[in-house]
């Protein structure tokens, strides 16, 4: 083969494999004209991933599952299970114990309010924590409760698939990052969960100590919501 079409062919399969690894990075999972997995392949993938409930069945047998004193409900998450989105917060208050379900206390309101003023209902995206149960007098969850946790946490998200991952606050940021990092250093930066992007911001509970910080989490969802109509245009 002349030297020229040599180079042409090096340098076409040189855009091929960046191209590939940019669409994986976009978190493709198989090419367009791939061959389909067949039955008995999807079945056994599929098998490999259990659904929420099993998840939620799993956990409320297991130390982890077992609620606090005091506490009422296994607050285990809230929202489709294929949702685009997906929020994690740090543990359930008093109001998210009272009715089992995460983000419906002053803090929840807050975050409604946030997702409507970005065109999205709360029936859209999916809603947990860190830790399911109500830690007493709502203290911070201590690190071997969130170690407990963590395992289901990653579950649901196997089990979600999202494109997009928010974590609220430092508990939340840190335990799925696992990294020590300040929320000052880590707000407003794409970072990675298992090829899912994640975008730390401020914890809803303290926009509401420091309203004038909010302008910083509406700027953060804005990215969020720039990655996710991109994905769209693309049809992803
Ligand atoms: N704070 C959280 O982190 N989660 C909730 O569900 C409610 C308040």
């Amino acid at each position: 083969m002349p030297e020229n079409e040599a180079r042409e062919l090096r340098e076409l399969a040189a855009g091929l494999a960046e191209w590939l690894r940019y669409q994986r990075r976009l978190g493709l999972r198989g090419l367009p004209g791939q061959a389909a997995a067949s039955p008995q392949e999807a079945s056994t993938a599929a098998a490999k991933v259990p659904s929420l409930e099993e998840i939620r069945q799993e956990m409320e047998r297991s130390p982890a599952g077992r609620l606090y004193p005091g506490a009422r409900s296994l607050v285990f998450g809230d929202g489709p299970p294929n949702a685009r989105l997906m929020f994690i917060g740090e543990a359930p208050g008093a109001e998210e114990d009272a009715q089992g379900l995460p983000f419906v206390g002053a803090a929840g309101r807050l975050l409604n309010n946030l997702l409507s003023k970005l065109g999205l209902r709360r029936e859209e995206v999916y809603i947990t924590n860190v830790v399911k149960s109500r830690p007493p007098g709502n203290r911070d969850p201590l690190p071997e409760e969130v170690a407990a946790s963590l395992p289901f946490l990653e579950k649901q998200i196997k089990a979600i698939r999202p494109r997009v991952i928010v974590t609220l606050g430092r508990i939340a940021a840190h335990a799925l990052l696992g990294t020590k990092e300040p929320m000052t250093r880590l707000r407003g930066k794409w970072q990675r969960y298992d090829q899912i992007r994640v975008m730390p911001t401020f914890h809803p509970s303290y926009l509401l100590r420091f309203p004038k910080e909010r302008h910083k989490t509406w700027a953060d969802m804005g990215q969020v919501m720039e990655y996710l109509a991109s994905l769209k245009d693309n049809g992803q």
